[in-house]
């Protein structure tokens, strides 16, 4: 199997953009697109931003033993499929996951060759700027998500290798730096 990446970290960091910019670098990264039962936002397409299921078919799909990880976040459930991961390593192809703090530990127990990032902001008034200016979630959504973020920096010690995103550039390099590394170790 190839190698897995976990990028994790509080949501709001730029988890997403600095993920769009490694697979610019490194194209033969794969990401793989996770399941949720959070609504869709505006521009959001099914199955390439997300699998939107609803909590029946999520939770059916948790019986089965399809997740090779999933979480309860922010009253969402969100999960990477194990078909997701499967047809992508198997393939040969790097395969990068951006989840929750909660998915990057069970990943560490179930997956432990995988390599953990963690995406950390600068500061925390950098976070709350960050999760207002999307404006797409409602100001409960944002306060409930930066009450989350909080707790979730404290996790960075958890993590193998921390990146912190102070200017898009110079993580984006570390970033590279760390999976170009990982991908020549095999
Ligand atoms: P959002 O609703 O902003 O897209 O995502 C909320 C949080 O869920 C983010 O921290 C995101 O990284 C995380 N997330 C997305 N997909 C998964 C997944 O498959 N598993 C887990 N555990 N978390 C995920």
């Amino acid at each position: 199997m190839a190698k897995v990446f976990v990028i994790a970290g509080p949501s709001g960091v730029g988890k997403g953009t600095l993920i769009g910019r490694l697979r610019e670098r490194v194209p033969t990264l794969e990401l793989s697109v996770s399941a949720t039962t959070r609504p869709p936002r505006v521009g959001e397409r099914d199955g390439v931003d997300y699998h939107f299921l609803d909590r029946t078919e999520f939770d059916a799909r948790i019986a089965a033993d399809q997740f090779v990880e999933w979480a309860e976040y922010s009253n969402n459930r969100y999960g990477t499929l194990r078909s997701e991961l499967e047809r992508r390593a198997d393939a040969g192809f790097p395969v990068v996951l951006e989840i929750d703090l909660q998915g990057a530990r069970q990943v560490a127990e179930r997956m432990p060759a995988a390599v953990r990032v963690f995406v950390a902001p600068p500061d925390s008034a950098a976070l709350r700027q960050r999760l207002l200016a999307r404006a797409t979630d409602s100001p409960e959504v944002i306060e409930q998500r930066l009450e989350v973020a909080e707790a979730e920096l404290a996790a960075r010690e958890e993590f193998p290798y921390v990146v912190v995103n102070d200017s898009l550039e110079r993580a984006t390099d570390e970033l590279v730096a760390i999976v170009g590394s990982q991908l020549l170790v095999g």
